[in-house]
């Protein structure tokens, strides 16, 4: 495998491709560096958004290659935040309960980090495996006792797990789908593990809440495809299967949750066809409607560099909360560097130390907060602001003052 620019639609393989959005080149998101790095050069790719115009999928125009991406340094761990694991104990119980899995059903997550959800399906008496290509997370969750293989999630994967392990009741793979680029090697390696009567349920964030909350911080390298219903139907139909059930999860700023089978093994809910409606209604595979999503990011850009640079005038200390992944396409894509953010403070250790990819501005401990009692934080974390406005309520009650930029700017 090796970078790639999108000449055709990852999903029906149409070359009739618009571009939407265009926020210039960054590096990947998830590369912090360390100190030494910063006297190496680092490698800038296009970000730029698509949409194709013959089954409505929105992807980037390229890709970079996933070994660059899911490194043995990536840093992403999903069980830094109590919403976090909240969640997946709630998708576990309710998925064991919503496909009456039992003790001899076989649970297998796709990407499964450090096996949050892996852990939670065997709290739920369901049989699980977690499967990680980033071997440092894999073994977290195997010292943890969740069960995880080390591995891209491919054909020839899909056929020895199922030698060792038997054939799946569900495959679960939550904000994963939307970073695979090959599809169709990802499906096939379901259809490979799936029970002719299982079910594969998948996470991924929204077009529509990403479009109307204006989260265009959302885009990044590891993120290609941004999923709508219409587009996946499709595509699942040319696969034999079909999507059975659709609701919303409260997730990355609004995702969605998919639950897939061959056709005909289950019911199709009647949310399906009205996703598609709503979908249709807002213009969701329409280039032109997301062109406007486009002009409106670029004007928000505006406004919120305009904003920060007003309050460096007054004299106004200010980090930034949260190193998250999108954080980066955030500042990069605003010309957002250490001249208006002194750092990031961040409650992962692993990112403590480290410096932010593109800007370059340090990442420090939550500590930082009390210690200096900066005059504002703005929140690169806001799909998390509850938890951790609740968290640092000693900044707040100090007079720090909490900046949430998306959808609009605002200061609590
Ligand atoms: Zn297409």
């Amino acid at each position: 495998m090796s970078d790639r620019i999108v000449e055709s639609c990852r999903m029906c393989e149409s070359s009739d491709l618009e571009s939407v959005l265009d926020l210039g080149s960054t590096p990947p998101s998830d590369n912090f560096l360390t100190l030494e790095q910063l006297n190496k050069s680092e490698t800038y790719y296009p970000l730029r958004l698509v949409c194709c115009k013959s089954c409505g999928l929105s992807q980037l125009s390229y890709v970079v290659d996933r070994e660059t991406l899911f490194n043995p340094d990536y840093p992403y761990e999903s069980g830094t935040s109590k919403f976090f694991r909240d969640h997946f104990e709630e998708m576990a119980a309710s998925v064991t309960g919503k496909l009456n899995l039992a003790a001899d059903d076989l649970a297998i997550d796709v990407g499964s980090n450090v096996g949050i959800l892996t852990a939670a399906f065997q709290r739920n008496g369901v049989r699980s495996l977690g499967v990680e290509p980033v071997g440092r997370l894999a073994e977290k969750a195997n010292m943890a006792g969740a069960e995880t293989v080390h591995a891209f999630f491919d054909p020839d994967i899909g056929q020895k797990v199922r030698d060792s392990h038997g054939a799946a009741s569900v495959i679960t793979a939550t904000n994963v789908f939307a970073h695979i680029d090959d599809l169709n090697a990802f499906v096939e390696t379901i259809k490979i593990l799936l029970k002719p009567t299982g079910v594969f349920v998948s996470e991924s964030p929204y077009l529509l809440d990403l479009v109307q909350n204006l989260e265009y911080d959302t885009i990044y390298h590891e993120h290609l495809s941004y999923y709508s219903v219409a587009p996946m139907r499709s595509f699942f139909d040319r696969h034999g299967m079909e999507i059975i059930d659709v609701h919303p999860v409260d997730m990355h700023g609004g995702s969605l949750r998919t639950y897939v089978a061959f056709k005909g093994a289950h019911e199709v809910s009647e949310s399906v066809g009205r996703y598609l409606a709503n979908e249709k209604e807002q213009r969701l595979q329409d280039p032109e409607a997301l062109k406007k999503f486009g002009a409106k990011a670029a004007a928000h850009k505006a406004e919120l560099f305009e904003f920060l640079y007003e309050l460096k005038r007054e004299g106004k200390r200010i980090v930034g909360i949260g190193a998250p992944a999108k954080g980066n396409t955030f500042l990069n894509y605003c010309n957002i560097g250490p001249e208006i953010l002194e750092c990031l403070t961040e409650k992962a250790e692993a990112k403590v130390g480290l410096f932010a990819p593109g800007t370059h501005i340090p990442v420090l401990g939550d500590d930082f907060l009390e210690n200096e009692q900066p005059d504002f934080g703005l929140l690169l974390s806001w799909n998390l602001k509850n938890e951790i406005m609740n968290n640092l309520s000693a900044f707040s009650a100090a007079g720090g003052k909490f900046i949430i930029p998306i959808p609009n700017i605002e200061i609590i």
